[in-house]
Order: C-alpha cells, then structure tokens, then sequence
C-alpha cells in the first residue's frame, strides 16, 4: 500500500517544488491542502502518514492547524514535520514544542535531506489506520 503524504502550504511554487521533490523521492500518493482548515478536513478524510505543514497561512495557520490535529484519534499517529522559513528564527524548536517531529526550512533545496526526513518518519508512527484496516 502506497505510503499517504499531506502537503500543505499556501504558495503555490513551494507546494509544487516539495511535491516534484517527493515524487522523486518514492511512489508515494501525494495530496494537497492550501490552509490549515483544509489540512484539518483532508487529515481527518485521508488519514496521510506522513504531513508537511507550512506555519505561515490564510485562514488558519499551521500552528494552529498541528495542535487540532494532534488532539484527534487519528492526528496523534501521523508525522509532521513543519515548513519553517529561513527567516523566522526560533520557530523551529517552537514546531517541535507543539507536537512536529521534525523541520525543514525553505526554501526546500536539498533532495537527500528530504529523503532522510520522509524516510525516517515514515517508520516513525507505524501502519496507519487506513492500512490495518
Ligand atoms: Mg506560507
């Protein structure tokens, strides 16, 4: 069963160079969200095993968004690993504090960095819901 990631992320050309990255990265089945809202809704509908969530967005940011999903069943079990800007120091260890596993600044140039992330956490949280049932 293909491995289920969420990327969320309001600009577009970063949404689409993190998806290009991946697709190089494995066979994945990629879907995407443009707010943290969004994020929620397609979570909760898809149960992904794996998030990268953008902090800076329109109509609900990926804090917020992180710490919803992480209060529900299902959010408890997934991976996230935040979008931090280069710019925005100290968010980093903020993203770990509410629940992220992991960071990745934009940004996002360097392709084993994200194999290793996306690798790794993949193993993290083990088979999700979707794929026991
Ligand atoms: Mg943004």
């Amino acid at each position: 069963m293909k491995k289920k990631i969420l990327v969320v992320e309001d600009n577009e050309d970063n949404r689409r160079i993190l998806v290009y990255r991946l697709r190089k990265i494995g066979d994945f089945e990629i879907i995407e969200a443009q707010n943290g809202l969004e994020a929620i809704e397609m979570t909760e509908k898809h149960q992904p095993d794996l998030i990268f969530m953008d902090l800076k967005m329109p109509v609900m940011d990926g804090w917020e968004a992180t710490k919803r999903i992480r209060v529900t069943e299902g959010g408890r079990r997934v991976a996230i690993i935040a979008l931090t800007a280069q710019a925005m120091a100290g968010d980093e260890q903020k993203a770990l504090a509410i629940g992220c596993d992991d960071y990745l600044a934009k940004p996002v140039v360097d392709p084993e960095m994200v194999r290793e992330k996306v690798e790794r956490l993949l193993k993290k949280y083990g088979p999700t819901l979707a794929a026991v049932h």
